[in-house]
């Protein structure tokens, strides 16, 4: 017999958009059980950023203060290493926000700072070991969800489901969503690589005749992303590890001394980028945010933003109708609406950048240092300022508008 439960909301995926949305909700006294799959937030192929319109949020949320007590670094300045020089990039230190900088934080501690503060209103509950693996539907609506939980088969039937389940949504795909796929040339490989005195102080990203790696400060070590053509990893491990080694040696020649640290291949994992998008983030009785909606590319580092402000335009839109029952399609696509196009927009971007910047097509090693865009930036530093805006607010930041129940 499987337990059964009744809520308000249900979201599936306690991940940024999943945590977000149901801390949101809970705030305006809204029940809402989270489910998440996994026994703790602490995976390693979660992006570390929190972006200034996500500070910000914090600041409306009164909870900016307790958050950067938790141990961050905070960048604000982007620098890319381009064929060997180092150019500013992005300069967020005009953004119009409280805070002028991106902080660098585990997700984990955000995920868990999150469901922290959720747990404190009387509606939220959190269900970890959760595992959404279908919808349950009556009269072609979805009226809730079947979870396999560590105590066996659960049943949560709801007014609203939220698919916030990531970029291999169940939910998605049990509703019949329709998803458009957008080819991505590119993979990454994920590794650790240990820290040493005398190392650059921050996060880095290098471009090399259009390859591209990344070094992101985690304090005591370096999580390394090293971006290769989708599919090749299988030719990168016929070559060999010393030849991968000396690649990686290639892009940042501080690394020498410890890059024999990656002495077999299962330290170094294989992430799989998609960028896809539903046509209808919406059926009747489910709304999909987040990945769920539209898988978002590591370029720009803009995806855990992205998830977030979904999550917040959902509470601001359907906070209040959820206080006293119900939502509609209708008041469903009215979220759609409103964060469709800053997705197309950014995901553009990604798209472009797959092509054009880091897929090794612009290889051709003797090619001028520096590509012309990067040397507009290098030159005149107020147009930092347009990719600190894309990068640090995105297109239409959101902010908190749902009622608060306490
Ligand atoms: C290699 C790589 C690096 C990236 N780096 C960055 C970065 O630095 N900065 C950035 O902003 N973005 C980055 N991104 C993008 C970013 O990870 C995503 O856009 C973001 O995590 C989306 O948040 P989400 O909450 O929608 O989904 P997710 O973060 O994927 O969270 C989904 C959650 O749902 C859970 N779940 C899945 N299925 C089920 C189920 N059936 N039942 C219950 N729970 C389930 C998962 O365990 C997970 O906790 C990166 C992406 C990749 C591929």
């Amino acid at each position: 017999m499987a337990e059964k439960l009744q809520t308000r909301c249900v979201i599936a995926g306690g991940g940024p958009a999943g945590m977000m949305a149901g801390y949101l909700l809970a705030r305006a006294g809204v029940p809402v059980a989270v489910l998440e799959k996994h026994a703790d937030f602490n995976r390693d192929f979660r992006g570390d950023t929190i972006h200034p319109s996500t500070l910000e949020l914090m600041y409306e949320l009164g909870l900016l203060d307790e958050f950067l007590q938790l141990p961050h670094q905070e960048l604000r300045e982007l620098r890319a290493v381009v064929n060997g020089e180092v150019v500013p990039t992005a300069d967020f230190t005009k953004l119009p926000t409280r805070c002028k900088f991106i902080a660098f934080m585990p997700q984990w501690d955000f995920l868990n700072f999150l469901s922290s503060q959720a747990k404190r209103f009387p509606t939220f509950q959190l269900f970890m070991k959760a595992e959404v693996a279908d919808l349950l539907m009556e009269n072609s609506r979805v009226v809730g969800v079947r979870a396999k939980t560590a105590n066996g088969e659960l049943e949560v039937r709801a007014d609203l489901v939220i698919g916030a389940d990531g970029r291999h949504s169940t939910l998605h795909a049990r509703a019949g969503l329709e998803q458009r796929e957008f080819g991505v040339p590119i993979d990454v490989l994920w590794m650790r690589i240990s820290k040493k005195q005398g190392d650059p102080k921050q996060t880095l990203g290098f471009f090399q005749h259009g390859k591209l790696a990344v070094l992101l400060d985690r304090d005591d070590y370096w999580q390394c992303g090293f971006v290769i053509p989708k599919g090749g990893f299988a030719e990168i491990k016929e070559r060999g590890l010393t030849r991968f080694q000396s690649d990686l040696v290639s892009f940042a020649d501080f690394l020498r001394d410890r890059v024999a640290e990656l002495d077999d291949w299962s330290k170094i994992k294989l992430l799989t980028v998609q960028v896809n998008r539903l046509r209808d983030w919406c059926c009747e009785g489910l709304l999909c945010i987040g990945d769920s909606a539209h898988a978002m590319s590591p370029a720009g580092g803009v995806g855990i933003n992205l998830a977030i402000q979904d999550a917040v335009a959902t509470a601001n839109l359907l906070a209040e109708k959820l206080q006293s029952g119900p939502v509609g399609v209708e008041d469903l696509r009215q979220v759609q609406a409103r964060r469709e196009w800053p997705t197309r927009l950014i995901q553009g971007m990604q798209i472009f950048i797959h092509r054009r910047v880091v897929t090794g097509r612009d290889s051709n090693e003797k090619k001028a240092s520096l590509p012309f865009v990067v040397r507009l930036l290098k030159w005149f530093p107020v147009l930092r300022q347009l990719p600190a805006r894309f990068i640090g607010l995105g297109p239409r930041p959101e902010h908190i508008r749902s009622p608060t129940a306490v």
